[in-house]
């Protein structure tokens, strides 16, 4: 194993937020022990040792659309979900950000292969050009776990709302991820509870239909995997019928920047 080099993982960290990145972690492949076959970054780099993690925040006015054009001139009523939900929300909080991951791990990956150093990123999950191809996935999943990604680079846990939670902007944070030969230094894993567990409850009051809380989880523990499913034909089936999209993250206490 070649020694972690601090000088490039500092670089990399630069290079990314100069780009735009707001968090920035990075973790070793030996966190990914137990993936599903096929999904292990070792089996998708040859000789791969680190995967790098960036975040970006959601706006959160975007995300309280609740609050907008209640009394609109101009936007009708019937209009309101499509223009709210399906265009305001889904294209600045959804699509610009996923296409700014994109660009940034795009850049880091061509850094490090230009030091030797072969690398991968794939576009980010549910991303504004390639929703077609989650779709095909059985059980629509991504190729690579943005989330377990964001978790094992100290990013945050996963919360009862089965999406990462961070200390600085709860859950409503974008990633995407450099599998990488560069030996960078790995971030320490988060070491306190971010999500307020069954004394908080709210996303899955919010949305009981579509969130399952799995059976046995430790209450006390950082939650590096997933401790509920989304029932992701539900959710979509959901958003088709009620103004609801995203609302899952807006109730979140955790990372409010604004009231
Ligand atoms: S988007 Fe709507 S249906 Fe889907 S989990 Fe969130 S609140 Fe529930
Ligand atoms: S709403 Fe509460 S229970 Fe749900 S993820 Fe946030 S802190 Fe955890």
């Amino acid at each position: 194993m070649a020694t972690a080099n601090a000088a490039l993982t500092e670089t990399m960290r630069e290079r990314a937020l100069a780009e735009g990145a707001v968090l920035f972690g990075v973790a070793g492949v030996d966190r990914f022990d137990g993936a599903p076959r096929g999904h292990h970054p070792a089996e998708m780099v040859r000789g791969a040792r680190s995967v790098l993690t960036i975040g970006i925040p959601l706006l959160e006015q975007v995300s309280d659309w609740e609050e907008l054009f209640r009394d609109s001139e101009l936007v009708p009523a019937d209009l309101r979900k499509t223009m709210l939900q399906d265009y305001l929300y889904s294209v600045v909080n959804y699509d610009f950000i996923n296409d700014r991951l994109d660009q940034i791990a795009l850049s880091l990956s061509i850094a490090l292969q230009a030091r030797g150093f072969r690398s991968l990123m794939f576009p980010a999950t549910y991303g504004p050009r390639h929703r077609q191809f989650h779709e095909m996935m059985p059980g629509l999943f991504g190729l690579f776990s943005q989330r377990h990604a964001a978790v094992r680079a100290g990013l945050g846990e996963f919360g009862l709302n089965n999406v990462v939670v961070t200390p600085e902007y709860g859950p409503r944070v974008r990633f995407n991820s450099v599998i990488t030969q560069a030996p960078l230094v790995p971030s320490p894993l988060l070491a306190e509870k971010v999500c307020l567990g069954t004394g908080c409850l709210r996303c899955v009051e919010r949305c009981g239909a579509v969130i399952r809380l799995l059976p046995g989880f430790d209450e006390g523990a950082v939650w590096l995997d997933p401790v509920s499913r989304t029932d992701k034909a539900a959710c979509r089936a959901q958003r088709r019928e009620e103004f609801c999209y995203g609302s899952c993250l807006t109730v979140c206490p955790v990372g409010r920047h604004t009231r």
